[in-house]
């Protein structure tokens, strides 16, 4: 039995930009599985290490970023696409530049 064609669309539901953020993932590397903790910090009991910036945060302050799966703090953190502050710098690049390829098939 074959599957239907619009069982994949049906799945995108509901989420933001699925078509965009399939391309990108292309682009990012993953530097950790998703649901793999984060890094310990070696000098303290209880602490993480923020993947991006070295800094260290209890485990509340971190969250795992959905595109290459490095843990953030809040300040290597964006909510804009609930992503690391790198894979934002790339979503964005992407954006643009679809938004310019857009405007030249316009004219
Ligand atoms: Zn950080
Ligand atoms: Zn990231």
């Amino acid at each position: 039995m074959r599957w239907r064609k619009s069982s994949a669309s049906e799945q995108n539901k509901g989420k933001g930009q699925p078509d965009l953020f399939s391309h990108i993932k292309k682009d990012i590397p993953v530097l950790r599985q998703q649901g793999a903790p984060p890094e310990k910090d070696p000098g303290t009991f209880s602490r993480y290490q923020c993947d991006l910036c070295n800094g260290s945060f209890s485990l509340t302050g971190l969250k795992q970023c959905t595109l290459c799966g490095r843990w953030a703090c809040p300040d290597c953190w964006t909510d804009e696409f609930y992503i690391c502050r790198s894979c934002n710098g790339i979503v964005r690049l992407h954006l643009l530049s679809q938004q310019q390829q857009k405007g030249k098939a316009r004219e």
